[in-house]
C-alpha cells in the first residue's frame, strides 16, 4: 500500500479543495438553515466532474481510479455531506451500477446526462418495511406483454424528488427470495411514479430524501438493468462502491472537525492563555487526530484493493464502520473544543455531528457492517437468526 499520494493526486485533492473551499462552505449553513437541496450548486458539482469521477470517458466521466474519487468524495464531505451524498448516491450508487450492469443503450442513454449534473439519479432499495434485510422487497413486477409493471413503495429515498430516474429493486417472484429480485431504470415522469419529500431530519437537512410511490407504472423491456435475478447482485455491487464513498466523506468530515478544533483552540482564550494550552484540550485534539489518519488509511485501503480488481468487501465494510463512527466521534468532540460556542451554528461543527449520524445509518447500518465483517472472519452468516426450534 503506498502512503504518499502521486502529482496527479495531489493536484484532484487540490483542485478539489479549492472548489469546496470556495463554492460549498459558503453555501452549506444557509442550505441546512433553510432545509433547501441547492440543485444548482449539485450541477455544478457535475461541470466539475465530480459527479461521474470514476466511470469512463466515453460515458462523459472523468475515468479517475477509486483514490482520486475517494480524494474528492473526502473534499466534498469535509465542505458539506448534503453534497456529499449526491456525488455518493449519483455517481456510486447510479451511475456505477449503470455502467457495470448496463447495456449499451442504457450507458449512452443515461451516463453523460448523469455524468455532467444535467439529469440526477436514485437508488430505490429500502421500503418501509425493509430496510436492512434488502433482500425481503416487497415491490412487485409483473410480467406484461413487452415489459414489467411496477407497485409498491420505497422510503428514504436520497435525491427521491429530484432525480429523472430512478433504479429501483423489485421482486418478480416472491417464491424465489433474492434471486427473484430485478432491477429497473424508471424514468419518475412515467405514469403512476410519485414522491414525497421528507422534512424533519436530524442532518443532512440540505439533501433531497424522499419517499416513493409506485402505482403500476409500466415500464419496457430495456428498462430491466441486468437480467431478472441480478436486482441483489447489483444492490450488493452498488453499496460496495456506495461504502466507500460515505467512509471516505467521513474522513472529510474528521478533517474538518480537526482544522475547526486547532483554529478555535488556537483562538479562544480562558485563564489567559489559548485553550489550545490545556492538556485536556489537545488530548481532543490528539484523539481527533488519531481517527482522522486511521480513517483515511482504510478508505485508501479499500480504494487501492478496488483499483487492482481485488476482492475488498471486508476492507470496504472495515473502512465504513470505522470512518463512519469516527466522524461522529470527531464531531462530538469538536463541539466539545468548541464549548458553547459549538452548540449553534456559527461554527460547521454541530452540523458535523447532525449530518454525520446518519452515515452510521445508511448504506448498511454499523451492525450490518460488523456482521459482514465478522461473517468472512467465520465462515457463518449470523444476519439472519436462527430460531431454537
Ligand atoms: C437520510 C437517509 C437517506 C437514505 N438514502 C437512501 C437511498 O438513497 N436509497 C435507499 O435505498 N435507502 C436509503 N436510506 C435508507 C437506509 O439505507 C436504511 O435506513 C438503512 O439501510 C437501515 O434500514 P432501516 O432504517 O430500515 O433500519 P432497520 O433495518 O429496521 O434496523 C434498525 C436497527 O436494527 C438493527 N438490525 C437490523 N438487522 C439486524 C441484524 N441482522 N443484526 C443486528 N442488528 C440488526 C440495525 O443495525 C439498526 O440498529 C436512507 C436513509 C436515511 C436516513
Amino acid at each position: 500500500m503506498s502512503f504518499q499520494l502521486t502529482d496527479e493526486q495531489r493536484l484532484i485533492s487540490e483542485t478539489a479543495r479549492d472548489f469546496v473551499d470556495n463554492e460549498v462552505v459558503p453555501r452549506a449553513r444557509d442550505s441546512d438553515r433553510a432545509e433547501r437541496f441547492d440543485a444548482d450548486l449539485a450541477r455544478r458539482l457535475g461541470a466539475m466532474g465530480y459527479l461521474g469521477a470514476p466511470v469512463a470517458e466515453d460515458y462523459g466521466g472523468r475515468g479517475l481510479d477509486h483514490l482520486g474519487y475517494g480524494l474528492i468524495v473526502e473534499e466534498v464531505g469535509r465542505g458539506d455531506s448534503a453534497m456529499r451524498t449526491v456525488v455518493s448516491v449519483q455517481t456510486s450508487l447510479v451511475c456505477g451500477s449503470i455502467e457495470r450492469w448496463g447495456t449499451e443503450q442504457q450507458k449512452q442513454r443515461w451516463l453523460p446526462r448523469l455524468c455532467s449534473g444535467e439529469a440526477f439519479g436514485c437508488f430505490a432499495l429500502t421500503e418501509p418495511d425493509t430496510g436492512s434485510d434488502a433482500a425481503s422487497v416487497r415491490t412487485r413486477a409483473e410480467r406484461i406483454e413487452g415489459g414489467w409493471r411496477l407497485s409498491g413503495q420505497k422510503m428514504w429515498i436520497s435525491l427521491g424528488s429530484v432525480a429523472e430516474v430512478a433504479l429501483v429493486f423489485a421482486q418478480t417472484d416472491p417464491g424465489q427470495g433474492h434471486r427473484g429480485m430485478a432491477c429497473f431504470l424508471v424514468p419518475t415522469g412515467s405514469e403512476g411514479f410519485s414522491s414525497q419529500e421528507i422534512h424533519g431530519k436530524l442532518g443532512l437537512r440540505a439533501s433531497d430524501t424522499a419517499a416513493l410511490a409506485l402505482d403500476a407504472v409500466e415500464v419496457p423491456d430495456e428498462a430491466l438493468l441486468g437480467e431478472v435475478g441480478d436486482g441483489f447482485k447489483v444492490a450488493m455491487s452498488a453499496l460496495d462502491s456506495g461504502r466507500y464513498s460515505v467512509a471516505a466523506g467521513c474522513v472529510g468530515i474528521c478533517q474538518g472537525c480537526v482544522d475547526a478544533s486547532v483554529a478555535y483552540a488556537k483562538e479562544r482564550k480562558q485563564f489567559g492563555v489559548p485553550i489550545a494550552s490545556f492538556q485536556l484540550v489537545q488530548e481532543m485534539i490528539a484523539d481527533m487526530i488519531v481517527r482522522r489518519d486511521a480513517a483515511r488509511l482504510l478508505v485508501r485501503r479499500a480504494g487501492e484493493l478496488k483499483d487492482a480488481g481485488e476482492p475488498n468487501t471486508r476492507e470496504t465494510s472495515v473502512a465504513k464502520l470505522y470512518a463512519t463512527e469516527s466522524a461522529v466521534e470527531c464531531a462530538n468532540l469538536a463541539i466539545q473544543v468548541h464549548g458553547g460556542a459549538g452548540y449553534v451554528d456559527d461554527h460547521p461543527v454541530e452540523r458535523y455531528l447532525r449530518d454525520a449520524r446518519v452515515t452510521t445509518l445508511y448504506e448498511g447500518t454499523s451492525q450490518i457492517q460488523k456482521l459482514i465483517i465478522a461473517r468472512d472472519a467465520t465462515g457463518i452468516n449470523a444476519m439472519t437468526p436462527v430460531r431454537a426450534d
